[in-house]
């Protein structure tokens, strides 16, 4: 019996679904997963999206698939998560709701307040479907390009996320996200995009659309660009962080309005990031992962300016203060070591 219930809708036909993405999403009252059958009954693909109440792109692509209708090669399970924290005023702003965990944190023990339970539902029952793939459809908060995340650099988690996006990350950093469990096939977390940037609803539909539309899944589409082992540069609990084109005293550490410029570029030395006391590394953390390494090891200050030491690819970084406290600023992977 999972723990919390989640609502099912069996086999929408076009002239169910609302025309409008926003009546749509006003008719979803909860968690909701949707089921689809698909030529081969035999094999099942699942598509997870809104786990971050604040990134749209993938219910978007849903509601244009339902919209035009579709056969999908195999039967297809859509599992809509953070149904109520999207809806939770000013909509589709909140990752997850306020003072509650990110659900994307918490498909890991112990699963005992309300996110812990809504993960273990989600998570029992993509086990029970017994899928060939399992899709996790994400925005990045800041713009910039797609890309995916998965765990592990087989062929066929190459071939998923290659649908979607020539850059795949590896991580070995474990959160409790959903990518981290075992389901006994290939799991990839897609971030199609800035929830800002229109590229990134492109992005989910066209890589969709491929997906469910493929007989055989597991060839790779396109040349893929690999990045392992990415650090998080974090904030510490007690330190504040703003934006900002130049120190503000009222804050431990003001960041480059324009930071996101960097994601997936070539970040040198040279490049001023922020702007801090100068004990302000400090305020900053690494992911706990037991590298030895510490954020002297990649960054310095001078002049009161934020910069690294080498040079550094930084990608996910956040222009929102909320997500930058607590998540991360932004993950990096050195490309000198
Ligand atoms: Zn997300």
């Amino acid at each position: 019996m999972p723990a919390i219930q989640l609502n099912h809708w069996y086999q929408p036909e076009p002239e169910q679904v609302q025309e409008s993405f926003q009546a749509f999403f006003a008719s979803l009252s909860g968690a909701t997963v949707i089921h689809v059958n698909g030529e081969d009954a035999t094999r099942t693909r699942v598509i997870v999206t809104l786990l971050h109440g604040n990134e749209p792109s993938g219910l978007k692509a849903i509601h244009q698939l339902f919209k035009q209708g579709m056969t999908p090669k195999t039967n297809v399970k859509f599992i809509i998560a953070s149904v109520v924290a999207a809806k939770t005023e000013p909509v589709f702003t909140h990752r997850m709701l306020p003072g509650k965990r990110d659900l994307n944190r918490c498909f890991i023990a112990p699963y005992d307040d309300l996110q812990g339970q809504l993960a273990k539902s989600i998570q029992e029952l993509i086990t029970e479907y017994q899928p060939e793939a399992v899709l996790d459809i994400h925005n990045t908060s800041g713009s910039g390009p797609a890309f995916s995340v998965a765990i592990t650099e087989c062929e066929k988690t190459l071939a998923l996320a290659s649908y979607f996006t020539h850059r795949i990350i590896v991580t070995d950093i474990r959160l409790g996200s959903l990518m981290e469990v075992d389901f006994g096939c290939p799991v990839v977390t897609i971030e199609c995009g800035g929830v800002q940037d229109r590229e990134a609803d492109v992005t989910a539909l066209d890589g969709m659309m491929k997906f469910l539309n493929q007989g055989s899944l597991f060839e790779i589409q396109q040349d893929m660009a690999l990045l392992k082992h990415p650090r998080r540069l974090q904030i510490m609990p007690e330190s504040s962080i703003g934006y900002g084109e130049r120190l503000n005293p009222q804050l431990d550490i003001t960041i480059c309005q324009d930071v996101e410029r960097h994601n997936f570029g070539v970040t040198q030395p040279d490049d001023v990031l922020g702007y801090l006391s100068p004990d302000g590394l400090r305020h900053f953390c690494l992911d706990s992962s037991e590298t030895g390494k510490r954020v002297e090891d990649y960054f310095a200050i001078q002049n009161g300016q934020l910069k690294c030491k080498q040079p550094l690819r930084l990608f996910m970084v956040t222009t929102r203060a909320d997500i930058a406290k607590s998540d991360c600023l932004f993950y990096f992977v050195p490309l000198s070591d």
